[in-house]
């Protein structure tokens, strides 16, 4: 994982240490010794995440970060406050100064990587997640979703504790239940189960379950298809450092030492459920980017790209089966005169009506899409010719019978339309030529006067 790091800190020697540490582990290091340098590079992009110490002359720690996160172009970068332990409070006012999270000094290594890491996973999907939102916007497609609003969800995640220790779990319990929905289970195999079954946001494991190894448990719940990308927390004892490693090496995402600390917990528990909802809206956007480039924005039919996508495959399969298949061109008569009389706004109605009678006399297995402009396009698979014309004709006379109603009701347009019927013929036959040969058809519909479906052997 390439990312790039500020570490900011007012003493030379702080700063040199956390570079050493971040470079061992391949980060990229970026450093400065006051606020205003910090601000600057971070308002410049350079940077991925902000290590940044509280106690700085002029400008403090807090003031840095709550400039950071006011401002629309840092916002999104995460920022881990170092703090001093014996000042516990500046963890709170941290976070209430828009921090991620906190470490403190002196900076334990497993800590540092730690956090870093998982900060740095977060960053990369909301970059992502950032750019697909403004891609959506460049193509005119309303906002796929809205960040801002996925985090105001990563509040309310559905949380598994699992710990067998009341007094423990009811600790935590406490410390969870004021952001998240809290469920407990003791017995580490229900658990399983449990997370399998349910759609849980996070996990947070007690490493100290009598009678059972959690790492066991962890290792389990990264094997499982179900549960590989739940996020999981796990709570340590302090002389259990050896147990944390194994379970970072298991692919768990983070730990929180005990005693436990209300805030760290909070923090901690927030970026897990973060990362688990970006994740997931990575993905329906990814679903969404496919079904956009084959979709049609006025009907919502499939677009020509998929047709000439599919019907190859449509064609082969009739031909492979010895299965009839058969499609129509359907044109709409006279469209030119809609708009030029009406108006574009009134023509896009008339379009977007006329795909909603052609979805209602198809059949599921059919596909039905825009071809162009006021041209569409239905395959209908195991669909012989005499069957074709009966659904052409079924199109054709269910168009031309109701009026199209327009402007909310303000007009009625009378619409007629031609179709050109073909079906597959001989063992030489190819999907293009059907087209073709349909295309005729609507041609010679046409010239016959319109209104009318026509039908074009080889
Ligand atoms: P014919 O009966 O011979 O099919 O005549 P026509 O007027 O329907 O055919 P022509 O191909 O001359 O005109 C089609 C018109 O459809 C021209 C074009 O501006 C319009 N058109 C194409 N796409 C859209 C669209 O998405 N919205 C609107 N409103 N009009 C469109
Ligand atoms: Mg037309
Ligand atoms: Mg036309």
């Amino acid at each position: 994982m390439t990312a790039r790091i500020l570490v900011v800190d007012d003493i030379h020697a702080n700063v040199k240490l956390l570079e050493a540490r971040l470079m061992a582990e391949y980060f990229e290091v970026l450093t400065a010794y006051n606020g205003r340098d910090a601000l600057q590079i971070c308002e410049n992009g350079q940077c991925d995440l902000v290590l940044l110490d509280v106690m700085m002359p002029e400008m403090d720690g807090f003031e840095v970060c709550r400039r950071l996160k006011q401002n629309p172009r840092t916002t999104h970068l995460p920022i881990v406050m170092v703090t001093a332990l014996d000042q516990p409070d500046d963890r709170v006012r941290g976070l209430e100064s828009g921090a991620d999270d906190f470490l403190t000094k002196p900076v334990n290594d497993l800590a540092l990587i730690t956090r870093v890491k998982s900060l740095v996973r977060l960053k990369m999907l909301t970059d992502e997640l950032r750019l697909r939102a403004t891609t959506g916007r460049d193509l005119g497609v309303e906002q796929m979703f809205n960040l801002s609003e996925v985090t105001e969800l990563s509040r309310r995640g559905k949380v598994l504790v699992v710990d067998d220790r009341a007094s423990s779990y009811e600790r935590i319990v406490k410390f969870l239940a004021v952001e998240h929905s809290v469920t407990v289970v003791t017995n580490p195999q229900e658990a399983l189960f449990r997370a399998a079954d349910e759609e849980f946001d996070a996990a947070v494991i007690s490493m100290s379950l009598t009678d059972f190894d959690a790492l066991r448990l962890c290792s389990q719940l990264r094997s499982l298809e179900r549960t590989r990308m739940l996020p999981i927390v796990v709570v340590s004892d302090t002389e259990q450092e050896s147990g944390v490693i194994r379970a970072l090496e298991l692919g768990v995402n983070d730990y929180i030492r005990r005693p436990i600390d209300r805030n760290e917990m909070l923090a901690r528990v927030r970026t897990q459920v973060k990362r688990k909802r970006y994740n997931e809206k990575l993905r329906d956007s990814v679903q969404a980017t496919i079904e956009m480039a084959v979709t049609d924005g006025l009907t919502g039919l499939h677009n020509r790209r998929y047709l000439d996508s599919h019907l190859p495959g449509m064609f082969d399969k009739a031909t492979s089966r010895g299965k009839p298949i058969s499609l129509i061109i359907c044109d709409i008569d006279f469209f030119k005169k809609v708009n030029d009389n009406y108006g574009h706004d009134v023509g896009d109605e008339v379009i977007r009506e006329f795909a909603n009678r052609i979805r209602k006399n198809v059949r599921g297995i059919d596909l039905a899409c825009r071809f162009g402009g006021e041209e569409f396009v239905v395959v209908m698979p195991d669909t012989d010719l005499a069957l074709a014309k009966v659904v052409a004709e079924r199109i054709r006379r269910e168009v031309c019978t109701h009026p199209f109603i327009v402007q909310e009701g303000k007009g009625q347009l009378p619409i007629t339309v031609s179709i050109g019927v073909s079906t597959i013929e001989g063992q030489e036959d190819t999907p293009g030529h059907m087209l073709k040969r349909a295309d005729v058809a609507l041609y010679n519909a046409k010239r016959g006067g319109r209104n009318q479906v026509f039908v074009e052997a080889a």
